[in-house]
């Protein structure tokens, strides 16, 4: 079955290192395609502009956080003059700190841009979806949401509301015709995952041991499992969390023994 299909696949934080990776193989693999690339500095979708023209990529300037920005640039997409068929929330910040000290500001930073902006970005792509034959739609969890992360609290609290989110929407959505799913990321190789190995004072080789795989993810096999749920193949699924983790939340044990 081909994955190729006309319309816009809005990718947001698509200048990171998942959501770059995730626009490139959409674009790769479906001609038809054409990515809204959505993010906050000007210039950001420069690289793949550069490789796949304007007529396949519109550069989205929009704070995710914030209901009038993503308004704003869903307006934008929408002049483009092609139906929205799928939506990646890759937008996410981490801040890290132990719990009782943890700034109210910094709380709030991090639920506005992992949580309230992933609901706004479906609100706005899923209201356009309805109008124009469905869509589907992937959010990006964290294994954070099934075990306890020591200083990450608000980024866990907000990847396991994430996934609350994704199962409500999408059964309040399948008749409709939007899918609705989400992936849960082990370590994959970005800024963001080398940040947090620095601010939780965690060593690389045991970041990498935490894996049953024993190394980190690359934004490339993290993309596949992305474009698998938006793709048809991926017809009957809808509601889940895939995890993507190389066997992290299954290890339990030392393997094999030193
Ligand atoms: P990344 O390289 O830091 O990319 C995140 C992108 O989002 C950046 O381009 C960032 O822009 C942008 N962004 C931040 N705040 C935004 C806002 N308010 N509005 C619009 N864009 C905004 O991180 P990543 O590793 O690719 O992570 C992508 C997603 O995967 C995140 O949700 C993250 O939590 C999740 N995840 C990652 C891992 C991992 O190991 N890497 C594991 C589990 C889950 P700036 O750089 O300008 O801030």
């Amino acid at each position: 079955m081909t994955n190729d299909f006309a319309g816009v696949a809005v990718v947001t934080g698509s200048a990171g290192g998942i959501g770059s990776a995730v626009a490139t193989t959409l674009l790769e693999d479906n001609p038809r395609t054409r990515c809204a690339a959505v993010d906050l500095k000007p210039g950001h979708a420069e690289p793949l502009i550069g490789r796949y023209g304007p007529d396949r990529v519109l550069e989205v300037l929009c704070d995710v956080s914030r209901p009038e920005s993503v308004r704003r640039a869903m307006d934008e997409i929408e002049n483009w003059n092609t139906p929205v068929r799928s939506l990646v929330n890759c937008a996410g910040i981490q801040l890290a700190g132990s719990s009782v000290g943890f700034p109210p500001e910094d709380w709030q930073k991090v639920l506005d841009t992992n949580l309230s902006g992933t609901f706004y970005w479906c609100q706005a792509a899923g209201r356009h979806m309805m109008d124009n034959q469905g869509g589907a739609i992937v959010n990006i969890s964290s294994v954070s949401e099934f075990f306890g992360w020591p200083l990450r609290a608000p980024y866990a609290a907000a990847k396991a509301a994430i996934s609350a989110l994704t199962r409500t929407l999408a059964t309040e959505w399948a008749h409709l015709g939007i899918r609705v799913n989400a992936v849960a990321p082990g370590f994959i190789d970005t800024p963001l995952a080398r940040e947090a190995i620095e601010s939780g004072r965690l060593s690389k080789p045991d970041a990498d041991a935490l894996h049953a795989q024993l190394r980190f993810g690359s934004t490339a096999e993290l993309a596949e499992a992305v474009a698998f749920l938006l793709s048809p193949r991926a017809s009957f699924i809808t509601g889940e969390t895939l995890k993507v983790d190389g066997g992290l939340t299954a290890k339990k044990l030392d393997w094999p023994p030193p």
